[in-house]
């Protein structure tokens, strides 16, 4: 009996039934089969082992794929539970997921054991050894009542728990080597694959995030299937310590928290405020020449402006709650969202066809409650400053706007030197344009519009079906800093939704009423977040054009401080941000004090620059480039500003 197999190519071949993702790709190519981790059939992610016994489509997952690295940590985190069981008999066990970077194991060690970071090489040793062994993971479908009865017999009530709430005939469990887990899969072939092995941390977790539950031991790990890899990772765990924008935003003095104020309500220190300021205006700058008009509004809105928008539903039970006044009845929300307000700007007046689009931009401040244990410095934070902005157009002009769009976010990446990016595409469920508002034509335009503009632009760019928002399409861009890691910075949204919940509409060529789109879009995100990447991407060393001072002047003793101050007004004059380090300290050290702070540009004057009207040049990082005259270095300065904030005039 043969079946068909369909490949990610849309080719069809022909197998045995029965025939497996490994034999499929061992087929293709014994370089391939020894890459591949998982495979997804139909949608469901498979082992490679499975035996396929109908017609399917497929897709093949190697390392470099989500789904391959999900099989593999997913597999650690069950060798993982082996070596903890074997080195802790009796130890019970919570969930044991595969995370963006590795895995962790909830467990439950009794009263009277811990671990802690003195244990980790013992660990990792167990692990080692257990991987060696080449343990197939076997997937074996139980019925419930057998389930219960093993993890009852074993005295693990938390595994009971999550079994009691599963359906019968849906349950799975995965064996390999001397352990046993409820799972879902899907699994590498065996724990040879698994060569490297770091465990990273140890935390408290309550089972199940309930904090009157029993706190468990949650520990993490990452492993790899080279040890290469594994090394690679942990030098790029050290330097992004290094560059954690906490540390670095503090030691710039650029932002800070104070318990009083409220935890996750960033401060913006002068020079943070000055680098933030230079970013927005920037940014003003350019929708100035594409058209945008700024406004302004205020940072609360009555209670049922939310209830009309949606967000009251959305965000209302699990945010910050109303805010009540001494009239009876009346209720405000801090607004989580800017757009409702752009929409009622939208309607102070009737608009025409020719008057669209309509461009509103404001870096509106919203509030957002998160979890105190989600806060994360400037990245995951309770009240933020969108540069946000909202298009109202009409259907046949969205291509149009979505390019424009994305100028100026090709613009703003390129000021940044943030060179590393690729688009994903979110659009409809192909199966199911039920859960979707608006009318499928003018989803159709939408999302061929957004489609036919990555490709012009030749963009990297992936398609998501089915990760589109009920309201319309969307395109974020994924960009990798300096140490490889990918944030999603830049959103550009569809939206059907608002403009009929807000009733917004243009009178048409045809004179009658209609319904304009809605664009919103972020380029920074917020400018919050956008700073915290920029200072983990540029550890601290940001552009000439943003850095908060990008010259000192060191005159090498006190007799040349008069024409060090020469210097410093002569470049203030050139609008260049310019201080003096005129401390009794040997050039040495003030060059070493200049670097930690990271100036871009450190100039020293003594007899020789006075005699000239010159300066020594040190640059950041590279070190001397020799003596320069005074005008010619501020015009050098100049250039290299312009270089970074006008590239996109070349156009
Ligand atoms: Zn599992
Ligand atoms: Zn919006």
């Amino acid at each position: 009996m043969m079946i068909k197999i369909t490949l990610p190519d849309n080719s069809v071949h022909e197998y045995k039934k029965g025939i497996s993702g490994y034999e499929i790709a061992k087929e293709i190519s014994p370089r391939l089969a020894k890459e591949v981790l998982s495979v997804t059939v139909n949608d469901e992610l498979w082992d490679l082992q499975r035996p396929i016994t109908s017609d399917a489509r497929i897709k093949l997952h190697k390392w470099e794929d989500e789904e391959g690295k999900h099989a593999f940590w997913h597999s650690s985190a069950h060798l993982l539970a082996e070596a903890l069981e074997s080195l802790y008999p009796g130890i019970k066990f919570g969930i044991g997921p595969s995370i963006d970077n590795g895995f962790y194991y909830d467990v439950d060690l009794g009263d009277d054991r811990v671990i802690t970071d003195l244990d980790f090489p013992k660990i990792e040793k167990k692990m080692k050894e257990l991987a060696q062994q080449k343990n197939e993971y076997r997937r074996r479908e139980v019925s419930k009542n057998e389930a219960l009865d093993y993890y009852t017999k074993k005295g693990d009530e938390y595994k009971v728990e999550l079994i009691s709430e599963l359906e019968d005939g849906t349950i799975t469990f995965y064996e390999h080597g001397n352990f046993t887990d409820l799972c879902r899969g899907p699994h590498l072939p065996d724990t040879g694959y698994i060569k490297a092995i770091k465990i990273l941390n140890v935390a408290g977790a309550y089972w199940r995030g309930d904090e009157n539950r029993k706190q468990l031991t949650r520990v993490y790990g990452i492993t790899f299937p080279k040890q290469k890899m594994l090394d690679e990772y942990l030098v790029m765990l050290e330097e992004a310590k290094k560059r954690d924008h906490r540390k670095i935003g503090k030691e710039l003095e650029l932002f800070a928290f104070s318990q009083r104020v409220g935890q996750g309500l960033p401060l913006w220190l002068p020079k943070g405020a000055q680098l933030r300021e230079r970013l927005e205006n920037f940014l003003k700058k350019i929708q100035k020449i594409y058209g945008y008009d700024q406004v302004i509004t205020p940072h609360i809105g009555l209670k049922e402006l939310w209830v009309t928008s949606g967000h009251y539903e959305k965000y209302g039970k699990d945010s910050f709650q109303p805010i009540t006044t001494p009239a009876e009845d009346e209720e405000f929300l801090l607004k989580p969202m800017n757009c409702p307000h752009h929409c009622e700007i939208y309607k102070t007046k009737q608009h025409s066809y020719k008057d669209l689009p309509v461009r509103y931009a404001e870096f509106g401040t919203v509030y957002r409650y998160e979890q105190s244990g989600e806060l994360h410095g400037l990245t995951r934070v309770r009240g933020f400053t969108q540069d946000d902005a909202h298009i109202f157009c009409r259907p046949d002009q969205l291509k149009d706007e979505f390019k424009k769009v994305m100028d100026i976010i090709f613009i703003i990446f390129n000021a940044v030197d943030l060179k590393n990016y690729t688009a994903q595409v979110s659009l409809r469920d192909q199966n199911d344009h039920s859960k979707y508002i608006g009318t499928d034509k003018n989803w159709d335009k939408s999302e061929s519009a957004i489609l036919e503009v990555v490709k012009e632009k030749n963009l990297n760019f992936k398609v998501e079906y089915g990760e589109a928002a009920f309201y319309g399409p969307k395109l974020d861009f994924m960009v990798k800093d300096a140490l490889g890691r990918e944030w999603q910075l830049g959103t550009i949204q569809v939206d059907y939704n608002l403009p009929d919940r807000f009733d917004l509409e243009y009178i048409g060529s045809d004179n009658q009423k209609h319904r304009p789109v809605m664009i919103h879009r972020a380029p920074f995100g917020s400018m919050e977040r956008f700073v915290a990447v920029l200072i983990e991407h540029t550890a601290g060393k940001f552009p000439l054009w943003l850095t908060p001072e990008q010259v000192v002047v060191m005159p090498i003793s006190e007799k040349f401080n008069d024409y060090a101050k020469k210097v410093l007004n002569f470049l203030n004059n050139y609008d260049i941000r310019t201080i003096i380090d005129d401390r009794n300290e040997k050039i040495g050290k003030k060059i070493r004090d200049n670097e930690l702070k990271r100036i871009p540009y450190l100039l020293i004057v003594g007899e020789k620059e006075l005699n000239n009207e010159s300066v020594s040049v040190r640059k950041q990082g590279e070190g001397d480039k020799g003596s320069m005259n005074l005008k010619d270095f501020a015009e050098f300065l100049n250039d290299e500003v312009k270089a970074q904030t006008e590239a996109h005039k070349i156009h």
